[in-house]
């Protein structure tokens, strides 16, 4: 099933007030006013029945329905297999539409509707936000081993960039440049996104501060590869190219994509491979897009974290397929270790998720573990604050970040985004 977004729902209750107010909705002979051809929509309705199939709402050719005993709580799938219902019946027996609104269902489908866009937003915006959020806590620690710190509490200025509090490094520029690429693109293009990693290497650009003052050994020889060859896909994919700088930016593909699973994962392929094209860093990414879906489709922890939550039908590396079946759930450090090395980054960021009930205490465990800090903390971040929204997201960390504002605003573009 396509899942419609925020974006098809805000255009949705637009239509609502049509709805509310249906027009004698079949066509009526010229010759013999009182013959009415159920089969035949008048205009306007046949208008708006399109417009609902072009936001997703219709997607289900069944002429019945149920409708469940909850309303107030049906989930979007459930919406809109009422919603197709009601219109196939009312197609072949007219009068079905008018009695669901005289029951008063269309409005409890409605106000269901505005309660799942304001979660469907508020999920959307803490996973990017989560991602720039644990970048900014942990840069101060990256490089160092564990043990040589004091644990962090929040934001702190320091670190080997030598930051304010509440910059952020990296892993956000990059996010950011994709997420500005889909959105400006209309789309996935791959070229577009490497000239924008590369205007961030050699200009500075959605830099925190103007510079590129660090960067992944792996990404640097693809954007150095693509600077000579203009290749989009010029990600190595040899043995010591495993590293997480895919991962780290992967939020904006589940944001923009979330509509349809398919896209979903084959983004989440596609976006590593401009940059990382090593077997074990794409199965990753396809995994944890899959996880950032499900989060952001609201799923709970339990079923996110369980070993049959995954979307391989093939075999998969033997690491990656021990941490999806839970290799973290038993592991503390210092065998949970904040390594760049994909896998283990991911297992660590798992680990702060699996460990904690808040976004504040599961970021702070991703960050004091050190070494690759800020990208643990990226990748943490992405998946709780999907999981937790942004009202999850402590408000003097948000106050606090470095850009704040023009994040979020990107945000809602991705959300709300043109399409091709
Ligand atoms: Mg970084």
């Amino acid at each position: 099933m396509i899942i419609p977004s925020p974006a098809n729902i805000a255009r949705f209750l637009k239509y609502y007030e049509f709805f509310r107010h249906p027009p004698d909705h079949h066509y009526q002979g010229e010759d013999d006013p009182d013959l009415i051809d159920p089969y035949i929509y008048s205009f306007e309705v046949f208008q708006l029945v399109n417009k609902l199939y072009m936001e997703h709402f219709i997607q289900e050719f069944k002429e019945s329905y149920q409708l469940p005993e909850d309303l107030e709580k049906a989930d979007i799938c459930s919406l809109v297999k009422i919603i197709s219902g009601v219109v196939m019946a009312d197609r072949y027996s007219p009068g079905f539409l008018s009695e669901f609104i005289a029951q008063g269902n269309l409005r409890k489908v409605v106000k269901r509707l505005e309660i799942i866009k304001k979660e469907d937003e508020d999920r959307m915006y803490g996973s990017l936000l989560g991602l720039a959020v644990g970048d900014a806590l942990g840069v101060p620690l990256e490089f160092k081993a564990p043990g040589t710190f004091k644990e962090v509490t929040g934001f702190q200025e320091g670190g080997s960039h030598n930051l304010k509090a509440g910059e952020w490094s990296d892993d956000t520029s990059l996010a950011l440049a994709l997420a500005k690429s889909l959105i400006e693109s209309k789309g996935f293009d791959p070229q577009d996104q490497m000239e924008r990693y590369l205007d961030w290497y050699q200009e500075g650009y959605l830099s925190v501060n103007g510079e590129c003052f660090d960067i992944g050994n792996t990404t640097r020889e693809a954007l150095e590869h693509f600077a000579d060859t203009q290749e989009p896909y010029s990600g190595p994919d040899h043995s010591k190219s495993a590293g997480n700088g895919s991962l780290m930016r992967l939020a904006p593909i589940p944001i923009y994509f979330f509509s349809k699973k398919e896209e979903v994962l084959k983004y989440a392929r596609l976006s590593s491979c401009t940059t990382h094209q090593h077997p074990l860093v794409v199965e990753c990414c396809t995994y944890f897009a899959h996880l950032l879906q499900g989060a952001l489709l609201g799923e709970g922890k339990e079923e996110l974290l369980s070993p049959d939550y995954q979307p391989f039908k093939e075999e998969i590396n033997f690491e990656l397929d021990e941490v999806i079946k839970g290799s973290y759930k038993t592991k503390n450090p210092p065998e949970i270790k904040a390594r760049g090395y994909v896998v283990r980054s991911l297992e660590a960021a798992l680990w702060a998720f699996y460990k904690s009930d808040n976004f504040k205490d599961g970021a702070l465990l991703a960050v004091n573990l050190g070494d690759d800090a800020d990208t643990v903390g990226a990748i943490y971040g992405q998946l709780a604050g999907a999981y937790y929204g942004k009202d999850g997201i402590p408000q003097d960390w948000l106050d606090n970040l470095a850009c704040y504002n023009y994040i979020l605003d990107i945000g809602r573009d991705l959300v709300y985004h043109e399409e091709r």
